[in-house]
């Protein structure tokens, strides 16, 4: 415990200043499990990325042009077992599941929501699988869709190194009672910024997080105008509904968010924009008070 006490103080302390210059951790509790997420850094990123972006809504949600473009791995922990969601580039992921007191060895399955470089480089290690004894898990459609790349997949080439640990599944719908892909983890239909892009529900109790992997980019106008997309979106259109879809059934649900791009410690509520200046959603970041 002190050891989590201590960073969480390190994570305050570096907040004051560039929140993604540095690996940071925090640990937040969510019925029986622990969700941790471990900041793989960010930068600053070009308004032009954006798509369906009208210049009135670039100049009232992003006056300076610019949105921060973080990247977050999730760690989630219950019963004895450590789940990856995502390894993100693999740039402060291991020194951070060390600071967490988790050895590579530890990692018992790893959640894919979807296989560009940002989510899938800490998969290896020096060319070899980092997380021997993890199950990798990523949807058919998306497993499909890359290895049918001509030019070749770097996410591909690094799950044969896991071999026969690699399994496929089909998401589902966020409104139907569906199965289980681990105990109290739900694989979710999240399609549109790629073909099989998956988000991951965890339900514990009282608790309700959506891990939603790369369902938005640009939260200072993506969630009062979903209709806004991303240049790398596979299928705009559809990344668009998906985006509207979920979001609407989290706020109705008051789920909470956690997400891979959203600017640490990147989980929050959602609510219904009621201004006159929002009719889309409002995000509140969850306080790092609450976490450890
Ligand atoms: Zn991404």
């Amino acid at each position: 415990m002190k050891k989590m006490i201590f960073l969480c103080l390190t994570s305050l302390l570096l907040l004051s200043g560039k929140a993604q210059e540095a690996g940071m951790a925090i640990t937040y509790p969510a019925g029986e499990f622990f969700v941790s997420i471990l900041s793989e850094g960010g930068r600053t990123a070009n308004a032009g990325l954006l798509k369906n972006a009208s210049a009135e809504q670039l100049a009232e949600y992003l006056p300076d042009g610019t949105f921060e473009l973080e990247a977050q791995v999730f760690l989630v922990r219950a019963k004895g077992k450590n789940i990856l969601i995502d390894t993100g580039y693999g740039r402060y992921l291991f020194d951070n599941l060390q600071k967490l007191g988790v050895s590579e060895e530890a990692i018992d399955a790893i959640l894919l929501t979807h296989l560009h470089p940002d989510h899938t480089g800490g998969l290896l290690r020096n060319g070899q699988a980092a997380f021997p004894n993890a199950k990798v898990y990523l949807s058919e459609k998306e497993y499909e869709h890359w290895s049918k790349q001509s030019d070749g997949s770097a996410g591909i080439a690094a799950l044969r190194e896991y071999g026969e640990r690699v399994g496929r599944f089909v998401p589902e719908a966020i409104n139907s009672r569906g199965s289980e892909l681990l105990p109290g983890i739900r694989a979710i239909e999240a399609y549109g910024h790629t073909p099989g892009h998956t988000a991951f529900l965890i339900q514990s109790e009282d608790a309700q997080w959506l891990i939603w992997g790369d369902v938005a980019h640009a939260m200072p106008i993506q969630m009062p105008c979903p209709e806004v997309g991303l240049a790398f979106d596979s299928d705009l259109e559809q990344a668009v509904r998906t985006r509207k879809d979920l979001l609407d059934y989290a706020a109705k649900n008051q789920m909470t968010i956690g997400g891979m791009h959203i600017p640490f410690p990147a989980v929050g509520k959602l609510s219904v924009g009621k201004a006159a200046s929002n009719r889309g959603f409002v995000f509140t970041p969850l306080c790092l008070c609450e976490g450890f």
